[in-house]
């Protein structure tokens, strides 16, 4: 009885395999050749703190889930499956012809022993043929997506064309190449080869004992082009098979806390601080921009974009990369800089440091690292800011807030109230109050509530009073590093020498300042958000709520709160305590949550595009949100003024955590 297999070569005469083995080697050569040169160009960069082999395993695990399982590509479901489709048919059938090759050219080469034969071939044919249907299918959507439904976040290369088509054909000659020898060499078991099976009809018959010129022309041309294909890899989009693949690795495994900003190196002798040139970057920046491929997740999620301001995160990569790839080919640097011959100054103020880019990004690029370079360029080697960062500034040196009202004012909002001072008396948590709801008069009245939340818990805490300052992060995320670095250490030393442990706030930029960007500076605390710390009261019993938000509740994720530090369960904990109608999610929740527009030092400027916290209360809306709950001093702001904007004060209010939280104490 026959067995179940295939000739390798079969057909093909006995020069094939030599004429594939030079062929591989050429290709080899080329596909060297081109990595080696990128691997040049990404060097143009400075060094990076990045150390790959640190927590290895917990890179490769990241890749694993979100590479080879694309967990974060499948969060969208037609690019996600369209991906997966590709990638998992061109794995099976990387996988097949290695296992070919392995016989072929080892285990039957050296110890005569052939394993692609009975069962095994017949899974093996039946998977590989299932690989290329998927593949193909990956390949058709990707194009009918590009070509046909055209949505508005992709921009179309030559390039993308070339690689859609070029796969297309390798695929389809592979399978008509099986079909050929099918034709000419029918068994009923090669039936699981499915595909080649069902299109074994559209050839003739073969003539016994002649080569077949259908299948051997197919073979040959089948061979050439995917060779072809494999060493275009590394000059076309293609590399992101390999830029995409370390940068998770890279960047999915998070160094340092997400959105902690990293600070400038040797600060006392630096000459220039920030970035103006695309080799002030570090070599992972540059990595970053090379590892893109386009998809335009971020511009759909960017809160600047949405609003028609000069800023798509995706074009912001791309015209950062496009001159990377122009100086590292040898062009000329631009004596001028980056700064508003590559990227305009407007741009960069555009941005509001939400992070929606950097979180959704399935190869998490991050662009504000790179903005803040450029930002602190303008800020600190050119002192050229927008008017409101120069009085914000001055309000800041002054008299340490943003406002300009100074410490005097700071304590206000505690009269009639009985707030210990964390300076005079032993407590176990400092109430981190911060400026907005320091001084601002709406906020006051969370940082009222809030006090009361922990008077009826019964916790022991007290504030800085007067003592407090900006914690620094509208300086720092406006480029001053300077006047952060003079702000935070200030209060690092204070807080050290007063012995603070513990420390509670309403703020999430407080909160994130104090809690990861503070131990750059020595100061290590124990730091909850008032989100956090509430849910922790109710679950250790300590406070006890009843139900008073009637109509329908909602929960504005503040990005420092939600997307940047991961408290989102917490916030709706509680919300849940408070509602006694129902609770609707808005559009977009959790880490896709969109921002209010005031943060990376926006709150402070003036608008001249569309309203973010416009386009935010219309979810709002949509939803038919009485009541929209945030646990931010700026989210609150901004919701409440985009109530009014939109006339819907009469059916919507804006309230804080602790505001709803204190009403059914
Ligand atoms: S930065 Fe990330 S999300 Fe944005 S286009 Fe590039 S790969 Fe896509
Ligand atoms: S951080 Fe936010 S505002 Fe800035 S580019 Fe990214 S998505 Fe847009």
């Amino acid at each position: 009885m026959e067995e179940v297999g295939r000739v390798i070569f079969w057909n093909v005469g006995g020069g094939a395999r030599w004429i594939s083995y030079a062929l591989m080697v050429v290709t080899f050569i080329a596909l060297i050749y081109g990595l080696k040169k990128r691997y040049a160009m990404w060097k143009i960069g400075k060094a990076s703190p990045i150390n790959f082999t640190e927590r290895l395993g917990e890179r490769i695990g990241y890749f694993i889930t979100n590479g080879i399982f694309h967990k974060s590509i499948l969060r969208e479901a037609y690019p996600g499956w369209m991906h997966f489709f590709i990638f998992w048919g061109f794995l099976i059938l990387t996988i097949g012809t290695a296992l070919v090759a392995i016989q072929d050219d080892f285990t039957k080469l050296i110890f005569g022993v052939e394993f692609i034969k009975g069962d095994f071939y017949l899974i093996f044919s039946f998977l590989t043929d299932l690989g290329g249907l998927l593949a193909i299918i990956g390949i058709l959507m990707a194009m009918w997506r590009r070509y046909i439904t055209k949505p508005a976040r992709l921009d179309n290369k030559p390039d993308d064309l070339i690689v859609l088509v070029w796969i297309l054909v390798v695929l389809v000659t592979g399978f008509l190449t099986e079909a050929a020898r099918l034709a000419a060499d029918p068994k009923p078991y090669e039936v699981w080869s499915f595909v080649g099976w069902f299109l074994a009809p559209m050839f003739p018959s073969a003539e016994k004992g002649v080569t077949y010129m259908p299948h051997a022309v197919m073979w040959y041309f089948h061979m050439l082009i995917s060779f072809g294909l494999l060493a275009y890899i590394a000059y076309s989009r293609l590399l992101h098979i390999i830029t995409s693949s370390f940068n998770m690795m890279f960047r999915g495994v998070e160094d340092s806390p997400r959105g902690a900003i990293v600070p400038i190196e040797d600060f006392e002798n630096a000459e220039e601080f920030g970035v103006n040139s695309i080799d002030g970057f570090t070599w992972k920046q540059i990595f970053d921009l090379d590892a893109c491929t386009r998809c335009g997740r971020c511009q759909d999620l960017c809160p600047a974009f949405a609003t028609e301001k000069p800023l798509s995160p995706k074009q912001f990569i791309q015209d950062l990369k496009t001159e990377w790839e122009r100086i590292g080919a040898g062009g000329e640097k631009n004596e001028d800089g980056i700064i508003d011959t590559v990227i305009k100054e407007e741009t960069l103020w555009s941005c509001t440091a939400c992070l929606a880019c950097q979180v959704n990004c399935p190869v998490s690029i991050p662009t504000f690292d790179k903005n803040i370079e450029m930002r602190r360029y303008l800020t600190l080697t050119l002192s050229k800011t927008t008017s409101e960062t120069r009085l914000l500034f001055k309000n800041l040196q002054q008299k340490s807030d943003p406002y300009g009202m100074g410490k005097r004012q700071r304590t206000e909002w505690t009269e009639g109230l009985e707030v210990k001072k964390a300076a005079e008396e032993e407590v176990e948590y400092l109430y981190w109050v911060g400026c907005v709801a320091s001084l601002d008069d709406r906020n006051r009245k969370v940082a009222k509530a809030f006090t009361k939340i922990l008077t009826e818990a019964g916790v022991s805490f007290g504030i800085l009073g007067q003592d407090e300052a900006c914690c620094g992060d509208p300086a720092r995320r406006c480029g001053n590093e300077e006047l952060y670095l003079g702000i935070a250490q200030g209060n690092v030393e204070l807080l050290n020498e007063m012995g603070i442990k513990k420390i509670i706030t309403t703020c999430p930029h407080c909160y994130h300042t104090l809690k990861n960007e503070y131990p750059q500076l020595g100061g290590n605390f124990e730091v909850y958000h008032q989100a956090d710390f509430i849910s922790k009261l109710i679950n250790e019993g300590k406070l006890k709520i009843n139900p008073t938000v009637e109509g329908t509740i909602t929960f504005h994720d503040p990005c420092y709160l939600g997307r940047v530090n991961g408290v989102f369960d917490e916030a709706r904990n509680v919300v849940d305590k408070v509602k006694q109608g129902n609770f609707v999610e808005m559009g977009r929740n959790h880490d896709r949550s969109f921002c209010c527009g005031g943060g990376g030092g926006r709150i402070w400027m003036e608008e001249h595009h569309g309203r973010i916290n416009h386009k935010r209360i219309e979810e709002a809306i949509d939803i038919s949100a009485n009541t929209v709950v945030t646990a931010c001093p700026y989210c609150l702001i901004m919701m409440e003024d985009a109530i009014k904007d939109k006339e819907k004060t009469e059916t919507m209010k804006a309230l804080d955590l602790s505001e709803v939280v204190v009403k059914g104490i």
